[in-house]
């Protein structure tokens, strides 16, 4: 095995709504409040599992959440019926909807009072996209691409939001589709700034490296993004969720490992795979990693 050269996406992990979600939670635990958390706090098993020894449930649907209890709201936001069924029955909020997706719920609902055809660029069962649209009083079309243009009625004035975890490419294609069709279109850029430079930072480190391995829940929307875009610059990519999924003949022939990680990843999940990467290159030649973080200092 060559010596490996590893280096490490400085924007990688955890980011500012889930920090911000994950100390409300802990708060909450600490509190001994009786706290149920309205679906998985984060794509990330090793995390669910922690809290849920701390003493949160988990539960998909506010209705099965006991009157007078707690019930934490995800960084990916909930309806408006959520908030309204909360005061009805006496549960106590936390809500950790992140700054930047109520901005787009709040931009979506502007824009259908302003009676614009509303499109919301996001996935189709994900919690964040469905909330926007719940926000928009249901009066919004969730657009996986803009191949699906094709399937829907588009009206004269168009109002397009995304889910803040999008590719901006994806964004672009969408916006030059419609165009021609259309008198007026409105584009919020609503993709959150933590997403945008990830996914810049990740594109660069995946250009220089022969393998690209991103960290995070298989079931996290942003991380599987996030491998994709890797994927496209050409260059090997695995998706991992910890350490132990590494394998030894990935390494064969290999000199430049690039790490990046999804918003849901915890900062263990990513020093556990630097560690274990400098295992398998002590295995291999005898000596150890040289590692580097994308801003090009060592680490
Ligand atoms: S990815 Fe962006 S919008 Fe989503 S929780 Fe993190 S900071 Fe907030």
């Amino acid at each position: 095995m060559k010596k490996l050269r590893v280096i490490s996406v400085d924007e990688a992990g955890f980011c500012f709504g889930v920090k911000r979600a994950l100390q409300l939670a802990h708060k909450a635990t600490e509190e001994n409040l009786e706290v149920a958390c309205l679906g998985p706090l984060i794509h990330n098993r090793q995390v669910v599992e922690d809290l849920e020894r701390r003493g949160m449930r988990v539960f998909e649907d506010i209705s099965q959440v006991p009157s007078g209890a707690a019930a934490l709201v995800r960084a990916h936001g909930a309806g408006p019926a959520v908030y309204d069924e909360a005061r009805e029955r006496n549960i106590e909020l936390i809500d950790a909807t992140c700054p930047f997706v109520r901005r787009v719920q709040q931009a979506a609902a502007r824009y259908v009072e302003d009676d614009y055809q509303v499109l919301v660029l996001g996935e189709r069962d994900h919690p964040e996209a469905r909330a926007i649209v719940a926000h928009a009083g249901g009066r919004a079309t969730i657009i996986e691409n803009a191949g699906e243009l094709e399937e829907l009625e588009i009206q004269d004035r168009v109002a397009v939001v995304c889910q803040t975890t999008q590719r901006m490419a994806t964004l672009q294609e969408l916006v030059s589709a419609l165009l021609p069709h259309i008198g007026e279109l409105r584009v919020a850029n609503t993709i959150c700034d933590a997403t945008s430079k990830r996914q810049k930072a990740s594109v660069q480190v995946a250009q220089q490296a022969d393998l690209m391995l991103v960290i995070g829940g298989y079931h996290s929307a942003n991380t599987n993004r996030l491998a994709q875009i890797c994927r496209d610059t050409g260059t090997r990519t695995e998706h991992i969720e910890t350490a132990d999924e590494l394998q030894r003949e990935w390494f064969d022939d290999v000199e430049v490992v690039g790490i990046t990680a999804g918003a849901s990843t915890p900062p263990e999940a990513i020093r556990t795979v630097r560690e274990r990467l400098c295992e398998i290159a002590a295995e291999g030649t005898g000596g150890g990693a040289d590692r580097e973080n994308s801003g090009g200092g060592r680490r």
